[in-house]
């Protein structure tokens, strides 16, 4: 998964916006699985158990692709907004050492 991947799926139109900000998790009992990019992701990306086990290597490969394409498209969202997370991490610093 990379962030055109992401930018692409979540401009599906099918999809509910923010639909798996108000659920339960509990996919197997949705009936909104088919509107869901949550879901859809979820079953592209851990298409087998392997890789949904936290005992398993795979899983954190996973789940550390997630946090990199997430940082990613935070820090592309920034730039094309015009943010300055530097400044912002070092402000952050600051409140971090009182
Ligand atoms: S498919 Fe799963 S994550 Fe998506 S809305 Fe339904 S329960 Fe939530």
């Amino acid at each position: 998964m990379d962030k055109e991947y992401l930018k692409m799926i979540a401009g599906n139109p099918n999809f509910i916006p923010g639909i798996y900000n108000y659920c339960d998790r509990w996919c197997e009992r949705c009936p909104l699985t088919s509107r869901c990019m949550n879901f859809a992701i979820a079953n592209e990306q851990s298409p087998d158990q392997d890789s949904r086990d936290i005992n398993n290597e795979t899983f954190w490969h996973k789940l550390s692709e997630t946090f990199q394409v997430t940082l990613d498209l935070l820090k592309e969202t920034a730039e094309r907004e015009g943010i300055d997370l530097d400044a912002i991490s070092k402000n952050l610093s600051i409140f971090n050492k009182l």
